[in-house]
């Protein structure tokens, strides 16, 4: 493209002065398009079911529900959404945020190709076993490709190529980018997607030390990020799944209507996700077999399914076996698969019956601690500990407390690596007479997930969206509905604003949007504010024209209370939303005052 920024805004104007042609308002008013809702592309109908086939809840609206018909996105296919521009910009503030925190510790921006080859990939055994989740292609001359569903094995070719010595460590390299992955179950708008926005940032250390400060100065910043966002989360021990490695935390934002248990103990605060929670276990050694369940765990090889090890496992009544925990204790080969299967009767040695069947796992590439760790012998004697996903009611694996458990939203993870990848694709360094393998990190952040899942986290059903004011497309819309508050009425309103100072800060600039579709009810609009969710809403009503004064509508969580003002006459207070009359000369004392305790959010203030 070679048009300039200059020519694209005289063009937008030119385009902007063609629409005015057919409104009845003029479009000289100090209002630029941008902040024009006649400008925008909104859904103008309003469906009262959601079109979202088998998504969201099936009484009430669904969040889903909520931005699709608010106008912040459009389902393309399943797992598959446009941005309209008002999410669009919600994904601006999150970004802004995310790059804030990242290059406060160090992070440089790139942005890798999500088009990539599989050279790498079967390099380090994810060609083969990442499965369906996997976009792969031929291009025209056959030859294999994939979208990029993460990014480490790129990544670590980069810097093996460019990186020649140890000075130029630490390198902390991130990007925003779509990533792509085909769920089994896409679900719930942009939670789960096929095609989405993700965060991801890869560290490379000389030292394990090193690397292992970079993940807790990482650690720090993800909480920097989250908290500056302004959700309620929670910061979780976590399994490395596919990933692989040994050190690794989810974020989450705590919510009902999450996919992920986290389990918390009610005393020291230890919260790990239940997949690998540890906690101490139920199993009675004094009780019979009616009391415990005996699982066998079997590594099995080849299509005849040759069993190469087993070992029999106790697992308290009333608990599942844990794969992931017996699967870190034991290696498997990419030839071998760990089944396990209940052992039904107390004579069933494992050798003798053919159990069901509970749990297959393919292959894995185990890292060095898991491998260190094994035992090769085969047993028929069973082991006893923790081998079962805990649950809530179990008792804490740190401390004497009750683990309790909680829904939870995943928006973050990071890990630890170690040298899984730089090992597989050859990244190494020659430090002190040394050669040894880069140390690596990654850390990702679902930046659509998060735009829903705020939007779930903060709004309450039936009552329209409500956005945190950190991550609000624009922190207030003005909504002319009286015959004669017009055009003008607007711009004078949206010059008070302007000028509104919060701690020296005037932060409504470029933040304002009118509601200028006048040929749209009054009603409509209205509704329209209340379900976009944009923490002020300002209406100009026939209080307007005979006194000055406009209602304001402050919808932000997390606000409890109107504070009491000689300048406003309170409406109504809920805890949801506070309505108050104000007078428009006194809107800035008004609203630097409600707003005062927000500094955070506004990014005024540092995340303590
Ligand atoms: P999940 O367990 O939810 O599938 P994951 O462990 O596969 O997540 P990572 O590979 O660690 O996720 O990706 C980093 C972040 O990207 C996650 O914490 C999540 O916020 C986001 N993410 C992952 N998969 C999706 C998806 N399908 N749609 C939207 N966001 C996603
Ligand atoms: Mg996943």
């Amino acid at each position: 493209m070679s048009n300039s920024g200059g020519a694209l805004i005289r063009g937008a104007r030119g385009l902007w002065q063609a629409r005015a042609r057919f409104s009845s308002k003029s479009s000289s008013s100090g209002i630029p398009p941008e902040g024009r809702m006649s400008w925008m592309l909104l859904p103008t109908k309003k469906v009262s079911k959601s079109n979202v086939e088998g998504e969201g809840r099936t009484a009430g609206q669904s969040t889903t529900d909520m931005l699709t018909k608010a106008g912040y996105i459009y389902q393309s296919s399943a797992g598959i959404y446009t941005l309209m521009p008002l999410a669009q910009r919600v994904m601006q503030k999150i970004e802004l945020i995310i790059d804030e925190e990242m290059q406060r510790v160090g992070g440089q921006k790139l942005a890798m190709p999500n088009l990539l080859t599989p050279e790498n990939w079967k390099k380090t055994g994810r060609w083969q076993s990442t499965g369906d989740e996997l976009f792969s292609f031929k291009d025209r001359k056959s030859a294999a490709m994939l979208l990029g569903p993460t990014h480490e094995e790129e990544v670590t070719a980069i810097v093996k190529d460019m990186v020649r010595s140890y000075r130029q460590y630490p390198l902390r390299l991130y990007q925003t980018t779509r990533k792509f992955r085909d769920e089994a179950r896409p679900r719930a708008g942009l939670l789960r997607g096929r095609e989405f926005m993700m965060k991801d940032m890869y560290t490379f250390d000389v030292g394990k030390q090193q690397a292992i400060d970079t993940f807790h100065a990482m650690e720090t910043a993800y909480r920097r990020c989250f908290g500056r966002i302004g959700v309620t989360y929670a910061v979780a021990d976590a399994d490395s799944g596919n990933i692989g490695g040994s050190l690794s935390k989810e974020f989450h934002f705590v919510n009902q209507s999450g996919e992920d248990t986290l389990l918390k103990c009610n005393s020291c605060g230890y919260t790990a996700n239940e997949e690998r929670a540890l906690s101490k276990s139920p199993v009675d050694k004094a009780a019979g077999a009616g009391q415990n369940k005996r699982y066998v765990a079997r590594v099995v090889e080849g299509s005849d399914g040759k069993v190469v090890k087993q070992r029999i496992v106790e697992v308290a009544h009333g608990h599942e076996p844990s794969v992931l925990k017996i699967k870190r204790v034991w290696p498997i080969k990419s030839n071998q698969r760990l089944e396990i299967a209940e052992v039904v009767a107390d004579h069933d040695d494992s050798s003798s019956g053919t159990p069901s069947i509970v749990a297959t796992i393919e292959p894995l590439l185990l890292d060095d601690c898991a491998a260190e760790a094994c035992s090769s012998s085969s047993t028929s004697e069973a082991v006893r500990g923790d081998w079962h996903v805990a649950k809530a009611g179990d008792g804490c694996g740190e401390c004497g407390g009750v683990l309790e458990a909680q829904r939870a939203i995943e928006v973050g993870h990071i890990f630890y690596l170690g040298d899984k990848y730089s090992k597989a694709l050859d990244l190494s360094v020659l430090y002190q007479g040394q050669r040894e393998y880069v140390q690596m990190g990654c850390f990702g952040i679902g930046v659509s997930r998060i735009l829903q899942a705020a939007a779930e986290c903060s709004s309450v059903e039936g009552r329209g969206l409500r956005w945190p004011l950190s991550i609000a497309p624009y922190l207030a819309t003005i909504v002319p509905v009286a015959e004669n508050s017009g055009t003008k009425a607007a711009e004078e309103v949206f010059s008070a604003l302007g000028s509104v100072c919060v701690r020296g800060a005037h932060i409504f600039k470029d933040n304002v949007l009118v509601d200028d579709r006048d040929y749209l009810s009054a009603g409509f609009r209205l509704n329209d504010a209340q379900l976009m969710g944009i923490p002020l809403t300002i209406v100009l009503g026939s209080g307007f024209a005979e006194s000055g004064q406009v209602e304001v509508q402050l919808r932000v969580p997390g606000m409890q209370t109107m504070p009491e003002s000689p300048s406003s006459t309170s409406i109504s207070s809920d805890g949801y939303e506070h309505r108050a009359r104000v007078k428009v000369e006194d809107l800035g004392e008004f609203l630097s005052q409600a707003l005062q305790s927000q500094c955070v959010a506004l990014g005024m203030a540092e995340v303590v």
